[in-house]
């Protein structure tokens, strides 16, 4: 039998607590992947997407998948054998991005970074003189840090600008037509408070015109996927069921992101990290990320000498219900991750994990 847990505050690096907007819809009544008010929801969480991208790309949608699949149709679209991807890796998911592209067949140049530190634009970009494309991760959620993503598309040259926006789409500043993002994907389980499922995409008309023509995915071949987004010009044809109840999700946390005003929801993120971050140096407590480029939605915090980490976030679970990460990687039980996404950006989630940590560290360790 199912059992219905307790809701939990979840302040990890992902699912965040949905808005409410996002969970009611859930409860929708169900529509038929093609009827026609299905249609208008998608077409209008395509648009809200477009907001949110920053992008007038006419192919903006939702995959059906978690933010990892939007990362294999980014590259099984665009990189095949033979072509060369330049990768910035500062974290766990710069390193999914040479994964994928190598499993794709591309040759991979991948460009290191000091876990905590931002990728630098220059050495990336001056990696190779003519790759296909050059990727890299905007807000790295396995460390805690913001790249400058603005600066790489400036000297990106020919090259496909690909960049992961998992974390940051819905939560900080991102502009994908103003930075040169020829291709994006997100995800809707961290700043967009949705829960996991869709991967929000966009690929600009230059980069569909320069994809593979036949990638080895069926359900991701882009090419395909034009009767789904209704711009074949011959209206909506079936390539796959549309995760109806997902996409009403979704479009009740567009609407009301874009009705708080998406740089306003930026803001709320902002200040709710930047006072999450001062309070826990004020407890002592060191932070990961470099200095100036710290995540305000994810916050990396070194665990004190002598204070196990496990312990810790068991005794918020258990007594707070309350979650928040543990490390990535050889970081596993030496670095917390602390996420204020969607609705739990704001000042009351940063007064409750200030007061949960402290008690737990005291009585935990
Ligand atoms: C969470 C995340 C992903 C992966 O998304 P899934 O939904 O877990 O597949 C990729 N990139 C970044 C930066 C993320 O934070």
């Amino acid at each position: 039998m199912t059992q219905i847990l307790p809701s939990r505050y979840l302040f990890g690096p992902g699912p965040t607590n949905p808005y409410p907007e996002a969970t009611a819809a859930l409860g929708y009544p169900l529509l038929g992947h093609l009827d026609p008010d299905f249609l208008q929801r998608l077409d209008n969480t395509c648009e809200g997407l477009r907001q949110a991208w920053g992008t007038a790309n006419a192919r903006t949608l939702p995959l059906s998948g978690t933010g990892s699949l939007g990362m294999e149709a980014a590259f099984v679209n665009t990189v095949t054998h033979g072509d060369v991807a330049v990768i910035a890796v500062n974290g766990l998911f710069g390193e999914r991005m040479c994964d994928v592209a190598a499993r794709c067949g591309a040759t991979v140049i991948r460009v290191d970074h000091d876990f905590g530190q931002p990728i630098d634009p220059e050495r990336v970009a001056a990696a190779h003189p003519n790759p296909k494309v050059i990727a890299a991760v905007h807000a790295e959620t396995s460390t805690g840090v913001l790249s400058d993503i603005k600066t790489l598309g400036t000297l990106k040259g020919d090259a496909l600008l690909i960049v992961d926006a998992v974390t940051s789409i819905g939560g900080s500043e991102l502009r994908a037509d103003d930075w040169g993002i020829d291709v994006g994907y997100a995800g809707t389980q961290k700043c967009l408070g949705v829960a996991p499922g869709l991967a929000p995409f966009t690929i600009s008309d230059h980069a569909f015109d320069r994809r593979i023509e036949k990638p080895q995915s069926w359900y991701l071949d882009l090419g395909l996927l034009g009767g789904y987004l209704g711009d074949t010009g011959g209206g909506r044809t079936y390539h796959h069921t549309a995760p109806v109840a997902m996409v009403a999700s979704l479009e009740a946390a567009l609407d009301r992101i874009l009705a708080e005003g998406l740089e306003n929801a930026w803001q709320r993120h902002r200040s709710a990290g930047l006072q999450l971050q001062s309070g826990l140096q004020s407890m002592g407590l060191e932070l990961f990320a470099a200095e100036g480029y710290r995540l305000p939605q994810l916050t990396t915090v070194n665990v004190p000498e002598g204070v196990d980490s496990a312990k810790v976030r068991q005794y918020l679970l258990r007594n707070f219900d309350l979650e928040i990460g543990g490390g990535v990687g050889k970081y596993a039980a030496t670095v917390w991750r602390i996420g204020l996404m969607g609705p739990n950006a704001s000042n009351s989630s940063v007064t409750l994990i200030l007061g949960a940590l402290e008690a737990a560290i005291k009585n935990a360790s």
